[in-house]
């Protein structure tokens, strides 16, 4: 059997002897590491949703004949691709932080309709191959990471014009039985807390571009992988002991850079192998579904406006009115986020593969909002918060016996509530401001799935400017096509 609860998997990620080094050294047992665990706990809360709430993550499979875990099934129907959402803004709820494995559901999706594709065209076993995978990863009930972005090092060069090859992932050598990647992966998300990686490429390619094109699944484990662990700000907190001034001690996100060294992987594990053609097709499925599974972060959302109403209500001044104004904008912004990602998954539309695909253009809208309104969000909770979000003496200073009796006289807010508590929710607000979880809540916000002037690109494309002169033109009276008379 596979693996169910948070538990289980935490136990699964053990003894595999991965390459991992953070602050410079290498990581003997990473899931032991006080930095990294909890980024590994916010995934392990995945397994945890699915046992207490199976019919918000899991789902009966076509292709398994039976039930598994949302973030390994293909959707089925629009209701599919709607559930991801829904699960994916309880998990935010849940753990304030990135929970890391939609990069993987959203690569199997939009993988599903690719492969399908590129088989029609060219006669390949790329989609009978992804299945069999796909199968046995819904069997062991693994993660799977999906990794995209390349170094790129010129940005103006295409992958076969770079000075160092290596630049982009690429196939060095083709062997009978197989090829060989080398290359690197960038802010890979939760990769160590994988089981499997999919790479695929990140852009668009031209025939010149042939060994770049090429997707592949590979085991975490493999020898030829390195990780270099991304570091966080004030991620050492939690190697001070104690938990308050750490702000959320259970749950963060995480990046790593993983450096493929001649990785060889078996045909059976290719889904693509130099249809450069098809690249464009799946960079844009693949973020058709992940832009808009950016709804992540009304959960992180829910958190902070719950922590901005909490800390007004310690100081005392819950009640006045521009308080209250401050909330509702807070509100207003995380549920237009909401709005936007939701309605792309609700305006879903069958792929040829059977499948079910959301919204492009609102999936691009709810990701462009996701670069702009957790700022405003996070300001606003700062401005509620006031100065001692950011000035607050340390965990230590509460215990020590000469200054925690001072600390807690002057730093009560209303009667009631004690200094801790009101130490607490200042911690969790600067967690997710400006520590750790700023990380998941500000930055990957912007640069996630495409850094916000991708998300204008696809808006652009598809705005139909000429359609909407036309219905100008109409009303306004001017008769024959713009521009044409
Ligand atoms: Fe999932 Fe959000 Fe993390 Fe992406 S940023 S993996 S969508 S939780
Ligand atoms: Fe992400």
């Amino acid at each position: 059997m596979g693996i169910v609860t948070g538990a289980d998997y935490i136990e699964s990620l053990r003894g595999r002897n991965l390459k991992v080094w953070f602050l410079g050294e290498r990581i003997a047992e990473p899931v032991d590491h006080p930095v990294i665990r909890p980024s590994i706990n916010a995934v392990a809360r995945t397994y945890d949703l699915a046992v207490e709430h199976p019919e918000l993550a899991t789902a009966w499979s076509r292709i398994s004949g039976r039930p598994v875990n949302r973030f390994l099934h293909v959707t089925e129907s629009v209701e599919d691709v709607v559930a991801q959402n829904k699960m994916q803004r309880r998990l935010g709820q849940l753990t304030g932080t990135c929970f890391q494995r939609c990069v993987g559901m959203d690569a199997i999706n939009s993988l599903f309709s690719v492969t399908h594709e590129i088989d029609q065209k060219h006669g390949t076993p790329y989609q009978r191959r992804f299945r069999d995978f796909l199968v046995r990863m819904q069997e062991a009930n693994y993660v799977i990471g999906g990794a995209m972005t390349d170094p790129k090092g010129d940005r103006s060069k295409a992958p076969a014009e770079q000075s160092d090859p290596d630049m982009f992932v690429r196939i060095v050598e083709r062997r009978p039985g197989g090829i060989v990647l080398r290359g690197a992966k960038m802010h890979q998300t939760g990769c160590l807390n994988s089981h499997w990686i999919l790479a695929m490429p990140t852009m668009r390619m031209r025939p010149a571009d042939r060994d770049y094109a090429v997707v592949a699944a590979i085991p975490v484990d493999d020898p030829g992988l390195t990780f270099i662990y991304g570091r966080q700000s004030c991620d050492t907190r939690a190697l001070e002991g104690g938990e308050i001034d750490q702000g959320n001690a259970r749950y963060s996100g995480q990046e790593a850079m993983m450096i493929l060294d001649d990785v060889f992987v078996p045909d059976e594990l290719v889904f693509l192998d130099g249809e450069t053609e098809f690249a464009a097709m799946l960079v844009e499925r693949f973020t058709a579904y992940h832009r808009r599974s950016y709804v992540c972060k009304t959960g992180l959302g829910d958190v902070i406006i719950g922590a901005a109403a909490l800390i007004a209500d310690y100081n005392g001044v819950a009640a006045a009115a521009h308080v209250r104004d401050k909330l509702v904008e807070m509100a207003h912004l995380n549920e237009s986020i909401y709005g936007a990602g939701i309605a792309s998954s609700h305006e879903s539309h069958e792929t040829p593969a059977g499948n079910f695909e959301p919204d492009d253009l609102l999936a691009n809208v709810c990701k462009h909002n996701v670069t702009r309104f957790p700022y405003e969000i996070a300001r606003l909770a700062q401005d509620l918060a006031g100065g001692l979000v950011a000035t607050l003496p340390s965990e230590k200073d509460f215990a020590n016996p000469e200054t925690g009796p001072l600390l807690r006289k002057y730093l009560k807010g209303r009667d009631g509530v004690t200094a801790e508590e009101r130490a607490r929710v200042l911690r969790l607000i600067e967690n997710m401001t400006l520590g750790r979880n700023a990380v998941g809540y500000l930055t990957e916000s912007m640069h996630g799935a495409g850094s916000p002037q991708a998300q204008r690109i696809q808006i652009a494309r598809q705005m139909k400017l000429e359609e909407k002169k036309e219905l100008a033109r109409a009303l306004a009276g001017i008769p024959g096509k713009a521009g044409t008379e």
